[in-house]
């Protein structure tokens, strides 16, 4: 198969559409008493009064803003205002010390907080310029109790591999919750895809006679070749991608694997407007990374998909088919940015050399899809590995002792 040539970007302007207040006040009052405090009740999905108890739900982000219209007919970048660069908020950043994590903290409630990588507590002295707020948020459905059952059910399987340190400082409890930024988008794209197949007509045997003037039979096949052509529109529906620079970081040296991609998917379709409440009692994480900078990477991701569906239209093609040429052409792309709930459980390892590498147990905050790193106990993991290694040279010498 050719190598997929890059999509060509979208060239027309960026239209915004505003998913920020109305630049008053910005309190929300509780529709019975009044009341301006309120938080998540993780198992209704719904903001509550911290007085009266009163319940309600806030709008569905995409439908108030009519960023969930038909893909087809999407032309040129539709962004959410919550995409743009980044602008001054009272919501401060903390850079942790320890990890180097971004931590908002919401200091009209608090100005401590601690990091929900490490768990160190963080004070105002560290501060980076804000990060966004972002166009929406998918409040958390899994609750605290539910998330430390996956974390200590994930580390459970692999007790007999952990590193005997991290078996004894392992407290599930101390999973954190944690707003993650991630980009939402939709891409309309058209793509063409062309090469040679070669579809197989009938198989027959053959007596054939060597040079010493033996016969033997030879398995024939005959094959008609094509030309073959795929054109096809392609809509991308709420492709999720990271939009933190530390978390787009794929060196091993510094974290474990990245897990956080590994939870996917989350139901965005279902994010509501953003409202710092839904924050209480929660962390997040500033996004970092704009627009620009993930384009190509979600491109990349379009021309895959493009693959992948052009494989499933050529069954008939029995003898397979070599693609020369792959163009997609993007018509139209849409960007919201999101908070998406995840519950974190982290473990700093430091190793002999005195290097630290971070582990970590996620779970998806909606779905409690987990997944995760744990450090390992080297020793024990070679011991496993030599064992397996005798058996499979104890099993080979019996094949060969039976042929
Ligand atoms: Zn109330
Ligand atoms: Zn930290």
């Amino acid at each position: 198969m050719s190598d997929l040539q890059a999509p060509r970007p979208v060239p027309d302007g960026e239209r915004v559409v505003r998913t920020g207040g109305d630049g008053t006040d910005g309190i929300v009052r509780c529709e019975r008493c009044g009341a301006s405090e309120a938080t998540l009740n993780v198992a209704t999905g719904m903001l509550r009064c911290n007085f009266c108890r009163f319940e309600w739900s806030t709008q569905n982000a995409l439908q108030a803003f009519d960023l969930d219209g038909a893909i087809g007919d999407l032309s040129g970048v539709v962004v959410g205002s919550g995409t743009a660069d980044v602008t001054a908020d009272p919501a401060v950043t903390l850079r942790c010390t320890a990890c180097g994590a971004d931590v908002v903290v919401d200091t009209t409630a608090a100005v401590h907080a601690r990091c929900h990588w490490c768990r160190n507590t963080l004070s105002l002295t560290e501060q980076v310029p804000n990060g966004a707020v972002p166009d929406m948020l998918l409040p958390f459905s899994v609750s605290k109790d539910e998330a430390v059952k996956h974390v200590a059910e994930f580390v459970r399987k692999r007790t007999f591999y952990a590193h005997p340190r991290f078996r004894a400082e392992f407290q599930p409890e101390n999973v954190m919750g944690v707003y993650l930024p991630y980009m939402v988008v939709d891409v309309n794209a058209h793509a063409t895809v062309t090469g040679e197949g070669e579809h197989q007509t009938r198989s027959y045997t053959v007596q054939v006679r060597d040079s010493e003037g033996k016969t033997r039979s030879e398995r024939r096949y005959d094959a008609d070749v094509y030309d073959v052509r795929r054109s096809f529109d392609l809509h991308v529906d709420d492709l999720t991608v990271e939009s933190s620079a530390q978390r787009l970081d794929r060196d091993t040296a510094r974290t474990s694997n990245n897990v956080i991609n590994t939870i996917l998917p989350f139901d965005v379709e279902n994010g509501v407007l953003y409202d710092p409440r839904y924050l209480q009692g929660f962390t997040s994480e500033r996004r970092d990374v704009d627009v620009g900078v993930l384009r190509p990477a979600v491109l990349g991701q379009v021309s895959d998909i493009a693959r992948w569906r052009v494989d499933e239209t050529i069954a008939f093609y029995d003898r397979g088919v070599r693609w020369d040429t792959t163009d997609v052409d993007v018509r139209g792309e849409r960007w919201v940015s999101a908070y998406l709930p995840v519950w974190l459980y982290s473990y700093l390892q430091t190793k002999r050399d005195g290097s630290t590498l971070l582990h970590y147990v996620a779970v998806n905050g909606r779905t409690g899809e987990t997944m995760g790193s744990v450090p390992l106990n080297v020793p024990r993991l070679a011991l496993v590995a030599s064992v397996v290694e005798v058996f499979g040279a104890a099993a080979a010498a019996v094949l060969w002792v039976l042929t």
